[in-house]
C-alpha cells in the first residue's frame, strides 16, 4: 500500500534549515495550504531567528525590521516549531534529516562573500563588509573582531545597498546611532571613530550603481557628514546615457548624486567621497596594516552583448585609508552532503528542487529557497514569491516523495537530547526577545541585543528557574 503524505492519517513533515526570511516565508506558504496536512520544524544555528534581517539590516533602518511580525504570525502556528542554536553539519546532519523528515528545505543565506583577489587584501585593516555589518549588529560569530577607528580615512569597496549601509554608519555621529539597536560595543567604537573622510568606490560609473534612490538620498540627511561627488565623474558616455534614459531609478539616483555635486561643502565633520571608474589593485602597507589603496582609472566599453564591462585605463591613483571594507557581493558555502554549485555559490536547483550538479537529475524530497537557491539578490520581500515558487513543487512532488523512515515529531527532540544538544524554542527566543526590548526601552532604543550565545542560555536558564521558583 502506497502512503499519501499530507494526510490526516500521514502527516507531511517537513524540515527548514535556517530562520531567515525565505525559511519563514515558505513556512507561512506550507502552512497555509488547506489541502495538505502538514507540520514544520524549522532549525537555525543560531540561538536567534529572522536571519539577516537582525542580522544584517542596518540599525538606522528599524521600519524594516517589522517585517519580523509577518514571520511571528507564522511561527505562532501550533503546526510550527523552533529549533535554535542546532547547527546542520555539525549538531544535526543530512541523514538525520533524511530519517525525520519528509521533505527538507534549505533556507541558509549566503554566508560568505566574494574577495577582491588583490594584493595585500588579508592586511589588518582589511575586511569584508559581511565582517562590519555583522559585527556593529552584534551577531555572536563577530562580535569579538576589532575594528581601529583610530585611522582618518576609510574606503568602502562597491556600490550596493549593503556598500551604502556601512558607508553610511561610519558616516553617522553618535546621537545619530545612539537610538538604534545597533550593538553596544559597535555604538563604543563608532562613537570614538577618528575617521573624517569615508570613499565609496564604484568599479563603472554612476548610471550602473547598484544602490537604490532612498538609500543614496539618505546620505543628504546625514547630520555630520558632507557629501562629495566630482561633476566630471556624472558626465555619461553615450552608451551610459542611453541605459540611464531607459531606468527611472538610474535617472534618480543621477540627480540625488548631481545635486550633491553642485552642493557646496558645509564645514560638518566628516565627508562622504562618492567616486566613479575605479578598481583597487593592490592594499599598501605600513606597520603591518593597511595604509593606502591603490586605484586604476577604468573606462566602458560594450562586449557583444551590449553590457558595460570596465576597463583599466593605465592610470592610478593612490588614497591613503587605515580601514578598506570590501562589499563586493556575498556568496553562499556548502553545506555537508547538499550539492553546490561552487561558481554561483548557490545549491542547484530546478525551480526550487534541488539537483545533482553532475547528472541534472532531481533530488526528490529536498529544496532550496532564497539566497542559497538564486544567489544574494532582491529584497527581503523578493524571498516570498521565491520560497512560494518553491512550495508548489514541493507539492507536485508530493505524490513521489518517499516517506521518511521516522516521522514522529516526538523523534527528533529524541535525538537531540540523545545528543545532549540545549536547543532554543520559540517560546525561549520570545523570553529573549522580552529581555532585549525590555532593556532597550530603558535607553530609549528599539532593543539592547544579546551578543553572545553563551549570555542567551543563561538568560533563559535564569528566567526558567524565575518561573520554577
Ligand atoms: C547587510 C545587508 C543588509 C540588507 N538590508 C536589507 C534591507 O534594508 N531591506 C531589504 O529588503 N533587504 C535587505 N537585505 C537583503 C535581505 O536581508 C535578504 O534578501 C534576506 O535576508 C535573504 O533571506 P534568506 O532567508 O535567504 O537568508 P538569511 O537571511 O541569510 O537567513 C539564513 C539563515 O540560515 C541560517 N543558517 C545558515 N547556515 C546554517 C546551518 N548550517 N545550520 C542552521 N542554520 C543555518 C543563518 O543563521 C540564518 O539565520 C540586506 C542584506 C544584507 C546582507
Amino acid at each position: 500500500m502506497t502512503i499519501q503524505l499530507g494526510t490526516v492519517a500521514r502527516p507531511l513533515r517537513v524540515a527548514i534549515v535556517g530562520a531567515g526570511p525565505s525559511g519563514f516565508y515558505a513556512a507561512g506558504a506550507l502552512l497555509q495550504q488547506k489541502e495538505v496536512n502538514v507540520s514544520v520544524d524549522m532549525f537555525d544555528r543560531l540561538p536567534t531567528p529572522y536571519g539577516l534581517v537582525r542580522y544584517g539590516v542596518a540599525p538606522d533602518h528599524q521600519k524594516i525590521k517589522s517585517v519580523a511580525k509577518v514571520y511571528d504570525r507564522t511561527a505562532a502556528d501550533p503546526r510550527f516549531r523552533f529549533f535554535g542554536h542546532i547547527d546542520f553539519g555539525q549538531d544535526i546532519t543530512h541523514a538525520d534529516l533524511r530519517c525525520h523528515y519528509d521533505q527538507i528545505i534549505y533556507a541558509v543565506g549566503a554566508q560568505s562573500d566574494r574577495k577582491l583577489d588583490i594584493p595585500g587584501e588579508e592586511l589588518a585593516g582589511s575586511f569584508s563588509a559581511t565582517e562590519f555589518v555583522a559585527w556593529y549588529n552584534g551577531h555572536p560569530d563577530f562580535a569579538d573582531l576589532e575594528f581601529d577607528l583610530s585611522c582618518n580615512a576609510a574606503v568602502v569597496v562597491g556600490v550596493g545597498n549593503v556598500a551604502m549601509d556601512v558607508a553610511r554608519v561610519l558616516a553617522k555621529s553618535k546621537d545619530e546611532l545612539s537610538s538604534t539597536d545597533i550593538a553596544d560595543y559597535a555604538l563604543a567604537t563608532l562613537a570614538q571613530s577618528n575617521i573624517k573622510d569615508i570613499y565609496v568606490l564604484a568599479r563603472r560609473g554612476p548610471a550602473q550603481v547598484k544602490f537604490t534612490p532612498p538609500e543614496i538620498k539618505e546620505f543628504g540627511e546625514l547630520a555630520d557628514a558632507d557629501v562629495l561627488v566630482e561633476a566630471t565623474e556624472l558626465i555619461l558616455d553615450p552608451l551610459s546615457a542611453a541605459e540611464a534614459a531607459a531606468s527611472t531609478e538610474t535617472q534618480r539616483n543621477l540627480e540625488h548624486l548631481q545635486s550633491y555635486a553642485a552642493r557646496p561643502l558645509t564645514g560638518k565633520a566628516r565627508r562622504v567621497h562618492f567616486r566613479f571608474l575605479v578598481s583597487p589593485v593592490e592594499l599598501i602597507e605600513a606597520n603591518g596594516k593597511v595604509s593606502a589603496i591603490r586605484l586604476e582609472q577604468n573606462e566602458l566599453r560594450a562586449d557583444e552583448t551590449g553590457y558595460l564591462n570596465a576597463y583599466g585605463t593605465g592610470t592610478f591613483e593612490t588614497i591613503a585609508a587605515g580601514l578598506v571594507l570590501r562589499s563586493v557581493g556575498y556568496k553562499g558555502i556548502p553545506l555537508e552532503d547538499v550539492p553546490y554549485d561552487k561558481r554561483r555559490g548557490t545549491i542547484p536547483n530546478d525551480q526550487g528542487r534541488v539537483k545533482d550538479p553532475a547528472s541534472g537529475a532531481p533530488i526528490l524530497g529536498e529544496y532550496v529557497v532564497g539566497w542559497a537557491k538564486r544567489g544574494p539578490s532582491g529584497v527581503i520581500g523578493t524571498n516570498k514569491p521565491d520560497a512560494i515558487e518553491t512550495v508548489a513543487t514541493m507539492l507536485s512532488d508530493l505524490p513521489h516523495t518517499p516517506p521518511a523512515p521516522q516521522p514522529d515529531p516526538t523523534s527528533i527532540d529524541g535525538l537531540l537530547e540523545e545528543r545532549q544538544l540545549n536547543f532554543v524554542t520559540i517560546e525561549g527566543w520570545r523570553i529573549l526577545d522580552r529581555i532585549e526590548v525590555e532593556q532597550g526601552q530603558a535607553q530609549g532604543r528599539p532593543r539592547v541585543k544579546f551578543t553572545r550565545i553563551q549570555d542567551m542560555l543563561e538568560a533563559l536558564h535564569a528566567e526558567i528557574h524565575l518561573k520554577e521558583g
